[in-house]
């Protein structure tokens, strides 16, 4: 039996204390209280961090709103130079940060490295996006000059979900700092233990109060959402949480401007002109597995394959997937971790249960393997074929590893299915008929579609979806514009004569 080695967790969390950033203080709760961390590995206590009550919240955000004027003077240049240095900081502390996730929420330590090195692109990509942030003039009367200019909203809120926890932690603050906002973040209460190291390095790369850090759980996120001086706030995580924030914001008596980034129930369309070992790849790459047990918003979690090759398209996604060694989250050859909690984890299987009580065919996993710590929150990867759009596995998002194979004739109805939800993150198409895949992308009714491609995207292209889930885009300039106020000014420039001879008579 593969035992958990005790150094990573001895090295990055047993000898650190775990604090929030508030005003350039490292700092715990004020009134004292804390939430335990669990290894979903082991099911061990490791340690505990400080769950932020409304007043450590409100601290937070005077320091963010003290702190802001001097961050917005010094300009896009000025503000860039901390990038540079965060993003040393960032690549320094590659091996920590990493490890701190698999510690933490379960994802295997290989594939949180890789996200750390994704962040790259996030930290030279915002400095030069804000360097080429231009306004207009508008050319709407000829004696009035009419420009636009913009303004930071001052302090930002923003909350993350629990899936990658430091690869948010690194980028989703960048695009509010850019732009001469200060910011308070919340990672979520399941996976902070990166994000306060990540206050560590905030604070050497940028001035006291620019970046806030406060972890807790749905309390501590209600004081920052109604909070009357966070006029922007952006989220990440579930629709219900995403719905009941814009409705707390708006009972806050303010008028905040909400970002949300959602759930999906993600179609990929296999047409039967494609290579099937490359679809079956790409339907497992496309869901994660490997990199957060199917915990991915944008994961492919309905696959949708034409007849003529369906079955061979099981057989080899079956196969492919019976090679993937579920273990200990930190032990360098696990391709699959445990998912992040136990309520996740029986949250998971009552869907595999659902899936077989709906009459799916359970082809292979849904399980605890054998042979890893008891108290582990692991699932072998769950393959379901025959799955249609009744079924509660084929509508209701799951977010772990469970992968649900529809078979497909008719195109239309195809169409149809997979745009029967109230859903629209992302979609892929997988054909080498390119007019079908451009027809076909087009009407997918989902706000990223890829063509023989899943899961990957690129800083500068729009990521978010349509439907209940999305409200704006990110990790493009929309994203960045989102944080900016417009202002116009109107100058009137009356009879240029007249002012002429007024001036040099
Ligand atoms: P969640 O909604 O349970 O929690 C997300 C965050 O909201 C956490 O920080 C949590 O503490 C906080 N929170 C919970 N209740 C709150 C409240 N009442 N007020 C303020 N904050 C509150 O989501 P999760 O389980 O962490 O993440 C999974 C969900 O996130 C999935 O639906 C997934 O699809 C989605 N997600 C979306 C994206 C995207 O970019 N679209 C990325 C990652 C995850």
């Amino acid at each position: 039996m593969p035992t958990p080695e005790a150094d990573p967790i001895t090295r990055y969390v047993s000898e650190h204390d775990f604090k929030m950033t508030i005003g350039g203080k490292f700092v715990d709760g004020r009134d004292g209280e804390v939430r335990d961390v669990v290894d979903p590995s082991t099911g061990a206590t490791l340690t505990t961090i400080p769950v932020a009550s409304a007043r450590d919240v409100g601290d937070a955000v005077t320091a963010a709103r003290a702190a802001q004027p001097a961050w917005e003077a010094l300009g896009v240049s000025g503000r860039s130079e901390c990038f540079s240095h965060f993003a040393d900081l960032v690549q320094e502390n590659r091996e920590r940060l990493a490890m701190l996730d698999a510690i933490d929420c379960g994802n295997p330590v290989g594939a949180m490295r890789a996200d750390i090195d994704q962040c790259a692109s996030y930290l030279d990509g915002w400095p030069a996006l804000a360097k080429g942030l231009t306004g207009d003039v508008i050319p709407s009367s000829p004696d009035h000059l009419h420009y636009t200019s913009h303004r930071p909203f001052g302090v930002v809120g923003r909350i993350t979900a629990f899936n990658h926890p430091a690869m948010f932690g690194i980028t989703r603050p960048l695009p509010s700092l850019i732009t001469g906002n200060t910011l308070v973040m919340k990672p979520s209460d399941e996976t902070s233990l990166s994000t306060l190291a990540l206050g560590e390095l905030f604070d050497q790369a940028f001035p006291p109060g620019v970046v806030n850090i406060v972890t807790g759980g749905p309390a501590t996120g209600d004081a920052l959402v109604t909070h009357p001086d966070v006029k922007r706030l952006a989220f990440t995580g579930s629709v219900g949480t995403g719905l009941r924030i814009q409705g707390r914001g708006a009972e806050s008596g303010y008028v905040k401007q909400i970002s949300l980034e959602l759930g999906g129930k993600n179609a990929m369309v296999v047409f039967p002109d494609y290579d099937v070992d490359l679809a079956v790849d790409g339907a497992l790459f496309g869901m994660n597995l490997n990199v957060c047990q199917g915990q991915a918003c944008g994961s492919n979690s309905r696959v949708m394959v034409h007849a003529r090759i369906y079955d061979e398209f099981v057989n080899r996604l079956a196969d492919k997937l019976s090679r993937y060694r579920v273990g200990v989250a930190y032990d360098e050859s696990t391709d699959v971790g445990p998912v992040v909690s136990k309520a996740h984890w029986n949250r998971v299987s009552g869907y595999i249960e659902a899936g077989v009580e709906d009459g799916a065919t359970l082809v292979r996993g849904g399980d605890r393997p054998g042979g890893l710590p008891e108290f582990g929150n692991f699932l072998e990867p769950a393959l379901f074929a025959d799955v249609t759009p009744k079924m509660r596995i084929g509508r209701e998002e799951i977010f772990g590893p469970v992968v649900s194979i529809f078979r497909w004739d008719d195109y239309d109805t195809m169409l149809a299915d997979a745009n029967g939800l109230d859903l629209g993150l992302t979609a892929s198409v997988w054909t080498n008929d390119l007019a079908i895949a451009h027809r076909t992308a087009d009407a997918l009714d989902a706000g990223y579609v890829w063509i023989n491609d899943s899961t990957r995207h690129f800083f500068g292209t729009p990521f978010g979806g349509s439907k209940n889930s999305s409200l704006g885009r990110e990790e493009s300039k929309d994203e960045m514009l989102s944080y900016l106020e417009y202002k116009v000014v109107h100058t009137r420039l009356g009879d240029a004569k007249a002012s002429l001879n007024r001036l040099l008579s």
